[in-house]
Formats: C-alpha cells, sequence, structure tokens
C-alpha cells in the first residue's frame, strides 16, 4: 500500500533556490511545514561544483544590467534582494563572504561545501524533512491541495515551489523534468537555451589549442554590431571559450535560434589597446626589424607565436617574407589582428553550459510573487525562470533571491 503524507509545503528540487525557498518558509511557517523533495541522491550537488569548487555566491555590483531574460522578474527579485541582503542571509547562517578586487563574493573559505554545510545545518536546525532520490511521477491539482504521486508514495501539498533548475550541465544530473511536470499541469514548457558556455566555430585552429589571449570580442548579427565582451580568451582548434566568451554566448544562441539573424560572426580583436594607425607605425618598425622572416614575425614582439602565425594564416599572407609585403597585405594584417573573426556554431547541447537561458517570463509566473498565474499556489524559483545572468556569481545570487519570494508570499 503507498504511503500518503500531508504537508503544508513542497519544494521541489533541493539546490540553490530549493534550499533557501525552504529555509524561508520553515522560518515562518516551521520546519514539519515544509518538505524538500529531490530527484538526485544528494541534495545540492550543482552548488557544490559551482566556482570550481569555490563558490562564486554573489557580487558586489549586484544589478538588473547584468542579467538577460524577463526584465520584470529580474527588477522585481533584485529589488527585494540586494548584494547586503544576501551577506546577511548566510552570515545568519554562521557563512562569511571574502570578496574579489572585482567584486566577487566568495564563502570565506573558498569552499563551496562551506555554503552547503551552512544551509544543510540550518534546515537541520529548522527540522526540514528532506526525500532524497524523490522521483515525481505526476502532480494533480484538486480543489485545495496538490497530490504528488511518487513510487511508494503520494504527498498531498497546499503550496508547491518548483527549483528544479535547469538542464544546463547534465553531468550533475540535470534535467528538464521539472518543466515537464509543469507542463502536464497546464503551463506550456517554455523556450530553453545554453548559456554561459564555450562557443563552437566553423573555423579550425588546431595551432591555437591551449592558447589564451586578452581581447575583445564582438558579435555582428546581419551586418551589425549586437554587443562587445572583453577579457581572456581561450582558443581550442573549434571552439572558443574564456569569461567573456561564456558571456556573449547566450547572445549568440538567441540571435542564431530565435532571432534568426544572418551572416552572424565574432571578431577578436586582439589588441585592442592600439588603433590601426599606431599598429601600422609599429609593423612598419617591424617590416624593417624582421625583413628576411616569415609575416608572423611582424606580430612576435605583441602576440603569442602560433596566435601570430594564424592570424597572419586568415589574412592570407603567412607564407611572404616581411621584406616584401606590400602596402595591402599590412592593412590585411591589421585588420586581422583586429577583427579576427570567427563564424559560431549553435550547439543545442547543455553538456558545456553552466546556465539555461529563458525559461518561465512574466506572462506565465507573475513577477512580483513568482506564483503562477494559471495555478494558484504554485510558485517558481530559481534557473526555471527566464533570468540568467553573467559570470561572476549573478546567477547564484538570482536562484538565493527568487526563492525569498515563496515565504513571503504563501499566507
Ligand atoms: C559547473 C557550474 C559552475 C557554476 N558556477 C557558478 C558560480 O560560481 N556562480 C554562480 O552564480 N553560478 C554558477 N553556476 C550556475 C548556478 O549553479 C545555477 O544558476 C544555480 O545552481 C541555479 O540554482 P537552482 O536551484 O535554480 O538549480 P539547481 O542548483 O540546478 O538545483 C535544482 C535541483 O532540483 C533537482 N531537480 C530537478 N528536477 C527535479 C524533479 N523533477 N524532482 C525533484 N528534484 C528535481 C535537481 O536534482 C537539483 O538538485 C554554475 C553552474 C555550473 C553548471
Amino acid at each position: 500500500m503507498k504511503e500518503r503524507e500531508i504537508i503544508k509545503i513542497a519544494v521541489i528540487g533541493g539546490g540553490a533556490a530549493g534550499l533557501t525557498a525552504a529555509i524561508k518558509c520553515a522560518e515562518k511557517f516551521g520546519g514539519r511545514n515544509v518538505i524538500i523533495l529531490e530527484r538526485q541522491m544528494n541534495i545540492g550537488r550543482k552548488l557544490l561544483s559551482t566556482g570550481n569548487g569555490r563558490c562564486n555566491i554573489s557580487n558586489k555590483n549586484i544589478s538588473p544590467e547584468h542579467y538577460h531574460g524577463d526584465k520584470n522578474i529580474i527588477n522585481s527579485v533584485l529589488s527585494d534582494f540586494s548584494y547586503k541582503a544576501s551577506k546577511k542571509f548566510f552570515a545568519d547562517m554562521g557563512l562569511l563572504f571574502r570578496q574579489d578586487s572585482e567584486g566577487r563574493a566568495y564563502p570565506y573559505s573558498n569552499q563551496s561545501a562551506a555554503v552547503l554545510e551552512c544551509m544543510l545545518s540550518r534546515l537541520n536546525c529548522l527540522g526540514v524533512k528532506r526525500s532524497c532520490s524523490f522521483k515525481i511521477n505526476s502532480i494533480v491539482k484538486n480543489k485545495n491541495h496538490f497530490e504528488i504521486y511518487a513510487e511508494n508514495v503520494t504527498i498531498c501539498a497546499e503550496y508547491l515551489i518548483f527549483s528544479c533548475g535547469s538542464a544546463a550541465y547534465p553531468s550533475l544530473g540535470a534535467n528538464t523534468s521539472g518543466f515537464e511536470l509543469l507542463e502536464n499541469l497546464g503551463i506550456p514548457k517554455p523556450k530553453l537555451f545554453p548559456a554561459l558556455s564555450p562557443i563552437e566555430t566553423k573555423e579550425k585552429y588546431s595551432i591555437l589549442k591551449g592558447i589564451r589571449a586578452k581581447g575583445t570580442v564582438s558579435l555582428y548579427a546581419d551586418n551589425k554590431p549586437v554587443t562587445v565582451k572583453e577579457g581572456e580568451i581561450q582558443f581550442s582548434d573549434k571552439r572558443l571559450s574564456g569569461i567573456c566568451v561564456f558571456d556573449i554566448s547566450r547572445t549568440v544562441n538567441e540571435y542564431m535560434v530565435y532571432k534568426k539573424a544572418n551572416n552572424i560572426k565574432l571578431c577578436i580583436d586582439l589588441m585592442p589597446e592600439y588603433t590601426e594607425s599606431d599598429l601600422w607605425i609599429y609593423m612598419k618598425k617591424c617590416k624593417t626589424l624582421f625583413s628576411n622572416d616569415k609575416t608572423s614575425s611582424l606580430l612576435t614582439g605583441a602576440l603569442n607565436k602560433k596566435l601570430a602565425r594564424a592570424v597572419a594564416a586568415y589574412a592570407g599572407i603567412q607564407d611572404k617574407l616581411c621584406k616584401t609585403l606590400s602596402g595591402n597585405d599590412m592593412k590585411d594584417l591589421i585588420n586581422a589582428v583586429k577583427a579576427f573573426t570567427f563564424m559560431p556554431v549553435y550547439s543545442d547541447n547543455f553538456n558545456s553550459a553552466q546556465v539555461c537561458a529563458g525559461g518561465y517570463d512574466s506572462d506565465t509566473i507573475d513577477p512580483e510573487t513568482l506564483m503562477s498565474r494559471k495555478i494558484n499556489n504554485l510558485f517558481v524559483c530559481g534557473e526555471m525562470l527566464d533570468a540568467d545572468g553573467e559570470c561572476g556569481g549573478y546567477n547564484l545570487h538570482f536562484a538565493f533571491g527568487s526563492a525569498m519570494k515563496p515565504a513571503k508570499y504563501i499566507k
């Protein structure tokens, strides 16, 4: 016979958002009124892997401009949950922050495990129940409550909080089962696409594998500039990565899939501090200095040797000697340095994406309460919502902040 449990609030998904939602609800209604239902064997698996095990938990510069997605939801969450509020939320659990020079906040111990342990310990103190390896088959909404059907148990809950995350990084157990449960309840699945991911390219430069360079990456679509990011670019034979590439990846995917733009390209400026005329003067000097060497030598004093060779190949003059370069050759080389161009290839797999863009927007979810517009007493928080931030602690901050909402509005 199936066991039947009755509870006030069921939190579906025990990640960053779910743990926060459970803590806030338990503080208001008592732990015995809250249960966390986690599909995986352990709670907080993704949280443990964040920031390379250091967990970039928040950022001093939190503001909507660091996010993409539904502005109503983003503004509503961030206006309730500032960086200061995040510091206090964690300090109340005994967790201190350490901030780096760019405003990124980490747990003082630099260990993501510390974040999870403080949250679990708070949940234990509050007496919140947790059920792991909990595989939900279906959910039915009755007049006054939800019935959650799993293999050996049915749970009746007055309120549901969905915090199932997204399919980003499936090697950490992520999938879209939360969206499918909501779809069965009549809430259509939103568009979802990878963000904060490396970008695959049509061009293949085996020579560039493992090379890193500082520069700017500009995205062009339909022959117009879209956005520019600056930072370290990491090259692989057929992919670009690095924080600035991660930050631009969601816009690349959006233009490729949803805006159906043409002629999408990424132009890398490998020497952004130098104008074209600066480079002209510099290269003219190097042409004399390296007159009997191959073209890439013109860039010996400026770029990584392999990168210089790839740039010279891109300009189509790699086999010439410096002394034979014409004015047009020099111009082509300068263009190659200032706009080393790659064509992105869309990949809809989430394998290396840190987050998922898209999600439920304010047509589906009320931005103030984060309750479904269609189904009363059903809340959604965390990465399931249409909000994705840049690298730097913005995504976890949003997950924690959005999860403050249900407790505020549940009666
Ligand atoms: C490798 C990596 C590093 C990252 N580093 C950072 C970082 O340093 N800083 C930062 O801000 N962001 C980082 N992120 C992003 C950040 O981890 C996410 O934005 C954040 O975890 C989202 O929180 P969430 O609670 O919505 O989802 P999750 O943390 O993914 O939690 C969702 C939980 O729900 C469970 N679940 C799913 N479906 C069901 C179901 N049907 N029933 C029950 N349970 C279910 C999952 O198993 C999971 O435990 C990183 C992401 C990755 C992949």
